[in-house]
């Protein structure tokens, strides 16, 4: 077990090189909800343009695109209503990573994994799973592990009534003696990283390596929070890092972002800070 400290996961950090061109830089798709639940995706989005992927294109539902577009300047947008589209918009081999689950709704959320997971390009394209993504195998998980076998790179973010929901019928994961066992436990039984949120984050491998995360404040504890912390994983795997040390960089970056702001932090402040930190994090000069 590891303290998800930088050197955990410094050298495999993107950076760009002197020739990069945006899609070099990874292209990022993030699928919105409805138009009465449109600003999740956003926030995921503007994580994950924040950290550094060239591109990050919204899909949206047909009755969402105007609000979206009204809010929207470097994101692009597209039209996404359903699995079929979303299997259209993944025929482009230059969508390195897709997130979904916040804001999706259930329903949609479970035909949306099984697109992602069934379209081209499926093996190599990194998948960031939340929320309604992770809920809507709730009591399923072996359904969601059968789902992702195929794909290389999968990263889920569960808070923990999420994570409780997911592996109700993984008694591995249910019966753990620690947090710390208890995602090891998921991680292993999913086949997939597992960030296991909340002020004790553990994100663990399927190999069974595992970290323990030492930066963050209580005033992460706000709406909109997880969902830029989903984006820092979708921008991280969007520009090819490895899946363990990605989530790892994702979750150690969004506790920093928070305790660079501190009192009065919203989920919109998360990736406005991350220039700030990064700019101390990666600086050869500061260790
Ligand atoms: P979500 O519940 O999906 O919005 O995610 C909340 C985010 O805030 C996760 O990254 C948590 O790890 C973080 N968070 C929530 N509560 C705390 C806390 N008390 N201390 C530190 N981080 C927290
Ligand atoms: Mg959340």
């Amino acid at each position: 077990t590891f303290a998800n400290e930088e050197p955990l996961w410094r050298a495999a950090f993107p950076h760009p090189g002197i020739d990069a061109h945006k899609y070099s830089r990874g292209h990022a798709l993030v699928l919105s909800g409805p138009a009465d639940a449109t600003g999740a995706a956003r926030l995921v989005a503007r994580g994950a343009l924040r950290i550094g992927a060239g591109a990050v294109t919204i899909g949206s539902p047909t009755d969402a695109l105007a609000v979206n577009a009204a809010q929207l300047t470097a994101i692009m947008l597209r039209p996404c209503d359903d699995a079929d589209d979303l299997a259209g918009l993944l025929e482009d081999p230059r969508i390195t990573a897709l997130a979904l689950g916040p804001g999706l709704g259930r329903e949609r959320a479970r035909a949306l994994v099984e697109a992602a997971a069934g379209a081209a390009h499926a093996r190599t394209r990194a998948l960031v799973l939340d929320a309604d993504a992770l809920t809507a195998f709730a009591g399923e998980h072996a359904a969601l592990a059968r789902l992702l076998a195929g794909v290389e790179r999968v990263v889920a973010t569960p808070h923990a009534g999420e994570f409780a929901k997911l592996l109700s019928d993984c008694p591995e994961a249910r019966e753990a003696p620690s947090k710390l066992a208890a995602a090891r436990a998921g991680a292993a039984a999913l086949g997939i990283v597992l960030v296991d949120k909340g002020p004790d984050t553990v994100i663990a491998a399927p190999d069974g390596r595992a970290a323990i995360n030492t930066t963050g404040t209580p005033y992460l504890a706000t709406a909109g929070s997880g969902d830029v912390l989903a984006g820092f994983c979708a921008g991280l795997l969007a520009q090819s890092m490895p899946v363990f040390e990605a989530a790892c960089a994702a979750v150690n970056l969004h506790g920093r972002a928070g305790a660079r702001v501190g009192p009065g932090l919203i989920a919109e402040d998360l990736p406005e800070a991350l220039p700030g930190v990064l700019g101390e994090v990666l600086d050869p000069a500061s260790g």
